[in-house]
């Protein structure tokens, strides 16, 4: 095997179409293969019975499917949880979680190694950025969550995993329209989030590709001055010019947003935070996820209280904000974002 070959995971059905040809081979191998990979799960190339033995051993020789080795696989005992950590091919490491609700099979994807954002309160911001994954790495974390649950199907997709989604954003929307594509996993757009800290061009640029995703905003301040202290984003992008592209972007896609705000204890849970967020909010197109931090090493941000997240909640509620608080899921295994990779680095 050479260092060039092609990779099927980083390839659209029309891409496979013109390798299988540049191979020798007729158009329509592709959609076999793609069946293969994306419907059966099956990544060996021996294994794929419809190929001639000739046409099995020019793809291994010539081509390959670029899976990250499962290094390791934590299952909560709490929940519906497992989190994997994937080695990929150049050996960097990257997490990903497998949620198994009542609706359906979730997996929350990494779209970089690391973060540039540098939020205070992620394990993955503090631990700095490697580089952007592939369209393909981030498909390859699908397909090897659903391999360890047998191939049953993954309904639904989050971006929400290490690195900024829009912050990678050609290969990000690659890989969502792979995963949508009939002849790639099948997910409908209405079942993809991506959670991104706001930045602003790509919003724009997501505006016009217009599909009906669901899109989830860090907010975690209702202001400049204390979004800027946890999320250094707030600097480039003001909130008031983060809220402007928003309200564009709803107006066009009609799609509800949701405003995710990370409660911590004395910085931005008090009550004239939460009527202060209701003020610039309201009117939008929009809800509240309110999140109990999830504390890292390294920083001595805490948690607010039970009650005061019940106050933050009850008075964006009174504002008429819709307001719901996440239910926390893997706590036991450090599903939040970084802390396992923190971990094991
Ligand atoms: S919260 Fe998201 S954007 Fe901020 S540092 Fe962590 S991964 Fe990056």
């Amino acid at each position: 095997m050479t260092e060039n070959f092609k990779d099927w995971l980083e390839l659209d059905l029309e891409e496979m179409e013109a390798t299988m040809v540049a191979l020798g081979e007729s158009k329509f191998r592709a959609r076999q293969l793609a069946d293969w990979i994306y419907k059966k799960g099956v990544f060996d190339f021996a294994e794929m019975t419809n190929f001639s033995l000739a046409l099995r051993e020019k793809l291994a020789e010539q081509t390959k499917i670029g899976m990250p080795n499962l290094y390791s696989l934590a299952e909560s005992k709490r929940d519906p949880v497992k989190k994997a950590l994937l080695e990929l091919q150049d050996g960097e490491i990257i997490e990903t979680v497998l949620m198994q609700y009542s609706y359906g099979n979730s997996v929350c994807v990494s779209t970089q190694v690391g973060c540039k954002m540098g939020c205070t309160f992620c394990a993955t911001g503090q631990a700095g950025f490697k580089r952007n994954l592939t369209a393909g790495e981030m498909m390859a974390q699908v397909l090897q969550l659903r391999d360890q649950i047998d191939g049953t199907r993954i309904s639904h997709l989050v971006l929400m995993g290490m690195g900024e989604p829009l912050d990678n954003y050609s290969e990000m929307i690659k890989f969502i329209k792979r995963a949508n594509a009939a002849w790639g996993l099948g997910i409908g757009y209405r079942h993809i989030s991506i959670s991104t800290c706001g930045l602003i061009p790509q919003i724009r640029l997501l505006q016009k590709e217009d599909l009906p995703i669901n899109l989830s905003i860090s907010l975690h301040a209702p202001n400049d001055k204390l979004r800027s202290q946890i999320m250094p984003i707030a600097k480039r992008y003001p909130i008031d010019d983060l809220l402007k592209a928003l309200r564009d972007y709803t107006d066009q896609t009609r799609r509800r947003l949701t405003f995710e705000y990370n409660l911590i204890d004395g910085v931005n849970d008090r009550e004239k935070d939460a009527l202060e967020l209701a003020q610039k909010i309201k009117g939008m197109l929009a809800m509240v996820n309110l999140i109990p931090l999830n504390p890292i090493e390294g920083n001595n941000l805490r948690r607010s209280s039970k009650e005061k997240i019940n106050k933050f909640a009850q008075i964006l509620n009174d504002q008429g904000i819709e307001t719901t608080i996440r239910r926390e899921m893997g706590t036991d295994i450090d599903a939040a974002c970084g802390q396992l990779r923190g971990k094991f680095l």
